[in-house]
């Protein structure tokens, strides 16, 4: 096995390490509130109402995209509210939520799995369970496991996501620890569906706590775990295949185009806990970090509880906080605690709040070039973006910036490239969409035109046609009328002769 590292990307110690990764049961919340917009794919619709009596477990929301999974209650309780509520998300939007008191007792609804035996189930089924369960990318990216796992053909190499995606989140480092075993039988049923003849489980080098756990549980000779250097942004799905295999996936290409599929390590957990114990997906783990808090460390919560229900577990000092869901580099600032957790919630970074430098001119330095993991030249797309030159930045490969901030963090004149970069992109797409509405209206009016002129002509050649018809029939009964004219006077001279006769 090739074992590479990529040009880019940078070394940022965890900026707030802890002597003992644990997970820590978080008590269950006293409500949950549970939105029904999911990362991609449209709402969902509530299939309970205010009043009814809930169970974990229990589908509450559904939709039949494709793109989505079903919502299920996270606790067991009373539906309290139906209404619109703002949710972690970077717009800033409010989204429709089902919110649901607790009734402290935590019963669940019974759901059908393949169970310990799963080899007997086949792939379908197995997918049907995954997607019944809920399950997205745990990651961060929130894309529906089954769909990624649907129709899967020549998949050589499984690549299980094992590292953390940015410095100071802990919750993957901390699930390889504790739940070992969980994660080896969660590869096996990976390896069943999508039919690879090998997985690797990827571990950065500074976690050897989580390698030993792995390695201690893994017996199947198909599954290899590999260290690879701690570097951001190494958990990139195309720079980790890079790494591991040696293999480049092109630009505008999937892993699965060159026959890898990629899961993270906690989404890979909660495919064994749907497919073997039965379990959908209710709550997740999340690392509390940030120089707000005197006691950062990783809570296993159930979905939909506040930002605020685990914050305060991790002992926050007095100041006034920013609040940021997900990496220090490429997560989202949000406003309140009050928010609540969802599947993608993999870190709260929540920081005394600090004056931010002031963006200086760009002073040519060239240090953005030499950090950016995919190769870009930010400086020369700072100069495009800045003048909405979108064109120009496409040309550049825009569309090729993870927006990991790489360019952002070595910049000495502070300038937020990745910013830049994202809105040149929303830029581009509502031009493109822009044009592709105008051509489509002017295809339409074409085609219109086009339609009414060739109707005018068929009509045209229909009556001439008709024309020519009429004049064939005309003629035909002339000399039909001619013959029986004819005809009736041969009739009469031979009665005259007749009538002579007698
Ligand atoms: S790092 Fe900042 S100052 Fe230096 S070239 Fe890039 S954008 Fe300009
Ligand atoms: S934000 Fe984009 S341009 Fe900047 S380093 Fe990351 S990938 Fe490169």
């Amino acid at each position: 096995m090739l074992n590479q590292s990529f040009n880019g990307g940078i070394v940022i110690d965890s900026p707030h390490p802890v002597e003992v990764v644990e997970i820590i049961l978080a008590p269950l919340p006293d409500k949950v509130v549970l939105p029904l917009q999911q990362r991609i794919g449209g709402e969902a619709i509530p299939c309970v109402s205010v009043g009814d009596k809930v169970l974990t477990g229990q589908v509450i929301a559904k939709t039949d995209d494709y793109f989505c999974v079903p919502i299920h209650a996270s606790i067991s309780g009373t539906v309290v509210i139906i209404d619109d509520q703002t949710i972690p998300h970077k717009s800033g939007l409010r989204s429709k939520c089902i919110t649901i008191e607790s009734d402290g007792k935590d019963q669940w609804i019974e759901h059908t799995g393949c169970g310990v035996d799963f080899l007997h189930c086949d792939q379908a089924t197995m997918i049907k369970y995954i997607q019944a369960s809920g399950i997205v990318g745990l990651g961060g990216a929130g894309f529906p496991a089954h769909a990624k796992l649907e129709g899967i053909q020549d998949c050589h190499t499984l690549v299980i996501n094992g590292t953390e995606c940015e410095p100071g989140i802990m919750c993957d480092d901390a699930l390889m620890q504790h739940h070992p075993r969980d994660v080896i039988r969660g590869v096996e049923i990976l390896l069943h569906i999508c039919g690879a003849q090998r997985a690797v489980i990827a571990v950065e080098d500074d976690k050897q706590e989580a390698l030993n756990s792995l390695l201690m549980h893994c017996h199947d000779d198909r599954i290899s775990i590999e260290q690879i250097p701690t570097k951001y942004t190494s958990g990139a799905e195309k720079l980790l295949i890079k790494v591991l295999l040696g293999i480049e996936v092109p630009s505008g290409k999937f892993a699965i185009d060159i026959g890898v599929i990629c899961q993270n390590v906690s989404t890979t957990k909660a495919i064994f806990d749907a497919v073997v114990e039965n379990k959908p997906l209710v709550s997740r783990i999340v690392t509390v970090t940030g120089s707000g808090v005197k006691s950062p460390n990783n809570y296993e919560v159930r979905l939909g509880a506040s930002f605020e229900h685990i914050v305060s577990m991790a002992n926050p000092n007095t100041n006034h906080h920013s609040v940021r869901m997900g990496g220090m580099m490429m997560g989202v600032d949000v406003e309140t605690t009050r928010m609540p957790i969802c599947k993608i919630t993999n870190c709260i970074f929540v920081n005394n709040i600090e004056t931010k430098p002031n963006t200086q001119e760009c002073i040519r330095c060239g240090q953005c070039n030499q950090v950016c993991p995919v190769n870009l030249l930010p400086q020369q797309l700072y100069w495009y973006a800045k003048n909405e030159n979108t064109d120009k930045a496409m040309d550049y490969n825009l569309a090729d910036c993870i927006e990991c901030r790489c360019c952002d963090y070595v910049c000495p004149s502070h300038i937020p490239l990745a910013e830049y970069f994202s809105f040149a992109k929303a830029l581009h797409r509502k031009t493109t969409e822009d044009q592709y509405r105008t051509d489509i209206a002017r295809e339409r009016f074409e085609f219109r035109e086009y339609r009414l002129e060739r109707t005018k002509q068929e009509r045209a050649k229909m009556m001439a046609a008709k024309k020519e018809e009429l004049k064939k029939k005309m003629a035909n009964d002339k000399a039909q009328k001619g013959k029986i004219a004819a005809a009736m006077a041969r009739v009469k001279k031979t009665k005259k002769v007749s009538d002579d006769v007698q």
